[in-house]
């Protein structure tokens, strides 16, 4: 069974500067802080607590692949910052080129003999502070490389760009977030990619969707609004049977709650914007997988320039210091508005994967150790209705978007959707007074409340 990296080292990065998953296993070359500097390998300091399911019973862990994130956060600050002039804080790098001493230098770079492994010439190529960031992804997602993207759908976009070509056919969930279906079923077809839409959690649907050109599957775990699970160890199978490759975009579980990657799955999306920055003031974007698909994917990242700016990296990594700690606040938050908001009598039906009443509960079950903090439900009266609870929410903010720390509301309809009459609406498959709640980090009892007294007047 794998042995996972800390909280300390992962979601911190610990007193060690970079640091990669195969580090975690002790298998990689030394540990480099951004400079370069070799760091001493250290044990981690701090083992994980165990994990409670939201009922409070232990997780039945399934081995060896459903193994948990780091879930504890640091508990003592290192004594010396691993990072230049000893800064405890990762520091950011604003330099869009870096300089050699002279010719011998650089032809020692260029020929890939330089001593720092971590040296860049060029800031599209790369930069210190994103690449320790990056690192750290790929110690949460328990893959050997990561990149970052200036937001999740540039992530998406560009690695999806960099596994499929003309000719070739991609399958998708219905579901999928707005955005990666119109990329996927409008712009790859001006290139020549076909695509079909299968129905959420339909495997066997799945599988009658392949060609023999089928060279890519994307999915979401769990999907956006209605926070479908599809098993994802079955269809890593069934995608490796057919030669072709697995993308799912993890967003809305985080790296905290579920790991695609050790089901099975090639590459881990995340829109950073949400969970990992986590405080709903950056955007950004993540992949992980093997070093080998991740570098195909940083070759078309350079072409397409699509890096994030290192101060913008830098908020991502400092979201990440305690994206353990706010997710297990939101797990708990949005499950207890879930089961609040159940027999409620506004409210026609609620959509939350830890519910018994979801129809992927078993699944969700198996392979995520938190629901998220994402809760959808439909209040009944439909647009109006869903628009009357949606203005008296007084905690939470309309707005779009989710991850973060404070709670927002979206009246789908009439935000996400607004392009589209009942008619398209249904078409999409959304109900007029679908209401998406993303929890923040609020007290728990008072988003519940927040919720019930919108509810009220509904
Ligand atoms: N994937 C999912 C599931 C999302 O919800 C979103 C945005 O809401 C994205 C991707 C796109 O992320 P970004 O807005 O960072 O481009």
């Amino acid at each position: 069974m794998e042995r996972l990296p800390t909280g300390t080292d992962a979601v911190h990065g610990g007193s060690r500067g970079s640091v990669s998953f195969a580090d975690a296993e002790g298998s990689a070359p030394a540990v480099r802080t951004p400079e370069g500097a070799p760091v001493a390998r250290r044990q981690p300091d701090v083992e994980p607590v165990a994990m409670r399911q939201p009922d409070d019973a232990p997780v039945a862990m399934r081995q060896p692949d459903v193994e948990p994130a780091p879930q504890n956060a640091p508990t003592a600050p290192s004594r010396s910052g691993p990072f230049a002039h000893h800064a405890v804080a990762l520091p950011i790098v604003q330099t869009s080129t870096f300089a050699f001493r002279d010719t011998a230098d650089l032809r020692r770079f260029m020929a890939g003999d330089d001593p720092d492994p971590d040296r860049h010439e060029y800031a599209r190529n790369g930069n210190p502070t994103t690449r320790a960031v990056e690192l750290r992804v790929a110690a949460l997602d328990g893959a050997e490389d990561a990149l970052l993207f200036p937001s999740g759908m540039s992530a998406i976009t560009t690695s999806v760009l960099g596994l499929v070509k003309a000719g070739d056919h991609v399958v998708l969930f219905r579901d999928a977030y707005r955005k990666t279906r119109t990329f996927v079923g409008k712009t790859l077809a001006r290139f020549g990619i076909e695509h079909t839409l299968v129905e959420p959690g339909d495997l066997d649907a799945l599988e009658r969707a392949f060609r023999p050109r089928t060279r890519l599957v994307v999915t979401e775990c769990p999907t956006n609004p209605y926070l479908r699970c599809v098993d994802l160890e079955r269809l890593a199978k069934i995608c490796r049977a057919a030669r072709a490759r697995s993308l799912v975009d993890a967003t809305f579980a985080t790296p905290m709650n579920a790991r695609p990657l050790a089901l099975g799955i090639d590459l881990v999306a995340h829109s950073a914007t949400k969970y990992l920055a986590g405080h709903n003031d950056v955007l950004g974007g993540t992949v992980a997988g093997s070093t080998a698909l991740v570098s195909l994917v940083r070759e078309l990242r350079t072409e397409m320039g699509a890096v994030l700016d290192p101060h913008a990296a830098a908020l991502v990594g400092r979201g990440i210091k305690t994206l353990a700690l706010r997710v297990a606040r939101q797990n708990e938050t949005a499950l207890a508005v879930a089961r609040a908001v159940s027999d409620h009598a506004q409210v026609e039906r609620v959509y939350y994967p830890m519910l018994e009443s979801h129809p992927d509960h078993a699944i969700a079950r198996a392979q995520l150790r938190g629901g998220g903090g994402v809760v959808s439900f439909v209040v009944r009266g439909g647009r109006e209705a869903a628009a009357r609870a949606v203005d008296r929410f007084r905690l939470a903010t309309i707005a779009a978007s989710l991850g973060g720390t404070e709670t927002l509301v979206e009246p789908h309809a009439l935000l996400s959707y607004a392009d589209l009459d009942d008619a398209a609406l249904a078409e999409a498959g959304i109900a007029p007074g679908l209401i998406r709640l993303s929890v923040g980090v609020e007290e728990t009892g008072d988003v519940v409340r927040d919720v019930l007294q919108a509810l009220s007047g509904a």
